[in-house]
């Protein structure tokens, strides 16, 4: 089954698309599952941003789900999950945990895009920082989320600190991160959390990385006996939709994994990669 299991709409501060536009768009590239996961970062810097950055207000109400509603009538052959990507951030977890049980959120992304009071998105988070300090801290944030005291499906985009870092090597690989990674690593397991494959980052970018996680890191979370994983293109406008789906799962195929893991009422379910 082809699916996408990330993507964001106008629900979120920086999403292009509406539901309807995605939906339609599956239905056209034949992706049978497709998660809608807007951002909900309580803990979001607004202050610090950026003066091209957008503000970041969680948007989610009732009208979201009452969209994705209508949706599902005009294309009921295609599966709509209403999910979110909760963005962790230390000390806000309560919050989150309330704003998450707000709603009937179908599926949950746990992402960090938040180290030290600042996005790893922006230019200026790494001022002062060498790659190793960076992404060190990165995934001490990364090892903290997944002690969130609320309950979440999956972990977002590992890597993310490599998509505007500038140092020369901009990837997160397991080779150079591999006591942190292997702990992180472990703890979805352990925990029988599904492992994100992102396709945000593009073949030209992140220096030939196909995916955050990187291949390197996906091939060690197989080898500890990892299963659980999906693909999630991170779409915010059509264009960018299920982005790379055949070269990823090819990559995935020879990983030797070969099958996805999707929620469905409430409940993980297996489908094959195809
Ligand atoms: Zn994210
Ligand atoms: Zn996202």
């Amino acid at each position: 089954m082809r699916i996408d299991c990330h993507n964001h709409t106008v629900f979120s501060a920086d999403g292009k698309q509406t539901v309807e536009e995605l939906v339609k768009c599956a239905k056209a590239r034949g992706v049978k599952y497709i998660a809608i996961t807007e951002h909900m970062d309580l803990g979001f810097p607004n202050d610090a941003r950026p003066a091209d950055e957008p503000l970041f207000d969680y948007l989610v109400t009732q009208k979201y789900f009452d969209e994705i509603a209508r949706v599902r009538k005009i294309y009921p052959d295609i599966e709509i999950v209403a999910g979110v990507e909760a963005g962790f951030t230390a000390g806000d977890e309560e919050r989150i945990s309330a704003a998450l049980a707000a709603f009937p959120f179908e599926y949950v992304i746990n992402s960090v895009h938040i180290c030290h009071g600042l996005d790893c998105y922006w230019a200026g988070y790494f001022d002062g920082y060498t790659k190793e300090t960076a992404y060190n801290e990165y995934l001490d944030c990364v090892r903290a989320s997944l002690d969130a005291p609320y309950d979440y499906d999956a972990v977002g985009h590992l890597g993310y600190i490599g998509r505007a870092s500038d140092f020369a090597d901009r990837r997160l690989t397991y080779s150079e991160f591999a006591d942190k990674s292997d702990d992180i690593l472990s703890e979805i397991i352990r925990r029988n959390k599904i492992l994100e494959v992102n396709s945000s980052v593009g073949k030209s970018d992140l220096n030939g990385a196909l995916t955050i996680p990187d291949l390197s890191l996906l091939r060690r979370y197989r080898e500890l006996g990892g299963r659980l994983i999906n693909f999630g293109s991170d779409s915010h406008r059509t264009e960018r939709f299920n982005h790379n789906y055949k070269e990823v799962t090819s990559a995935l195929k020879e990983l030797g994994f070969d099958e996805f893991t999707v929620k469905r009422n409430g409940k993980f379910e297996t489908e094959s990669i195809d």
